[in-house]
């Protein structure tokens, strides 16, 4: 255990950091690995309209299955991809990945409905972004107004004037661009005068909050409400349980997302239950709030 030494410096010896450290090493081997053996998948998670469930978009979660460790949780191995630089390939195959099944889905059907993908930070600052994304989109058939491409809220504000100048034109193109996790970042307000986006994700912590918290209560409130007044569409992130989907619904809020209407699902799943029973809404899987 680290140890402070009564001056407040700590001590950088212990068994369970070496241990973190020896298992970060070997994620890095491993992921350049399975990186080269295309062992990744992606799931799909479905963002609904509060007022009909209508599917707006897909979120598409990347997932490993490790043969020996068994599934690793993204929120482990991406931030490993991103120190290690591997998450410029791993991400190049998620983004294409994503638009070639969204662009499959659109030929069987489920027509209005949107694909987006996470894009880390160390992927807008190693590429030229624009030109990866027309790219990919041309490669793959998928309409640029179909994609949306969901960064975090400190990864945006951080973006040099190039990254910016970029997403400001794949946005012309019509790709839309999400601020993911919205509220964790720290960025003032004003910030979202400058951003070039079109939705707000709130993070899962508000939603949390707020059904117990009037104070987060009014702090979700004015944020939907400041996101409305731009003309931003507003997504709740995380909702899990009735009465945050009733708290959310009353506040205005466009879209939600959440283990109450669906858990992210595999490709198989989506196309099964989305596309064989009626395009595009959502046949639920969850707990019964939403029958189509
Ligand atoms: P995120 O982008 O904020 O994605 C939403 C996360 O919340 C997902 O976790 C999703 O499964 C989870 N979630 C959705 N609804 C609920 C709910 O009702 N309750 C709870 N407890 N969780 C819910 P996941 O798939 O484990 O991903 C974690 C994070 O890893 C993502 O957060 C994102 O930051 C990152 N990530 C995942 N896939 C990718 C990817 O393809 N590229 C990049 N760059 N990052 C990714
Ligand atoms: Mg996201
Ligand atoms: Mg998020
Ligand atoms: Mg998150």
């Amino acid at each position: 255990r680290a140890k402070t030494d009564g001056r407040g410096i700590f001590r950088v010896y212990s068994p369970e950091m070496g241990n973190k450290i020896r298992r970060y090493h070997y994620l890095i081997e491993e992921l350049r690995l399975a990186i080269a053996s295309q062992s990744f998948t992606l799931s799909f998670q479905p963002i609904v309209n509060v007022d009909d469930f209508s599917i707006d978009y897909f979120e598409s979660l990347a997932r490993w299955n490790h043969p020996v460790e068994g599934p690793i949780s993204p929120a482990e191995f991406i931030p490993i991809a991103e120190d290690s630089n591997l998450i410029i390939e791993l991400g190049n195959w998620i983004l294409f990945e994503a638009c070639r099944q969204m662009s499959a889905w659109h030929n069987a059907g489920m027509n209005k409905v949107k694909m987006s993908v996470n894009i880390s930070g160390i992927q807008l600052k190693h590429l030229p972004v624009y030109e990866w994304v027309t790219d990919t989109l041309a490669k793959t058939g998928l309409p640029p107004t179909a994609l949306l491409l969901e960064i975090t809220e400190s990864c945006l504000i951080h973006a040099s004037e190039k990254i910016i100048d970029d997403l400001e034109r794949l946005r012309q193109q019509g790709v839309q661009i999400a601020i993911d996790d919205f509220g964790t970042g720290f960025s003032s307000l004003s910030a979202l005068g400058n951003l070039p986006v079109d939705i707000i994700k709130i993070d899962k912590l508000f939603i949390d909050q707020a059904t117990i918290n009037p104070k987060y209560e009014k702090i979700l409130n004015s944020i939907s409400d400041l996101g409305k007044q731009l003309d931003l569409k507003i997504v709740a992130e995380g909702v899990e349980v009735a009465s945050q989907f009733e708290l959310v619904k009353n506040l205005g809020i466009h879209c939600v997302q959440g283990f109450l209407i669906s858990r992210p699902e595999s490709s198989y799943n989506v196309g099964s239950k989305v596309i064989r029973n009626n395009l595009n809404h959502i046949a639920l899987t969850g707990t019964g709030v939403c029958t189509p």
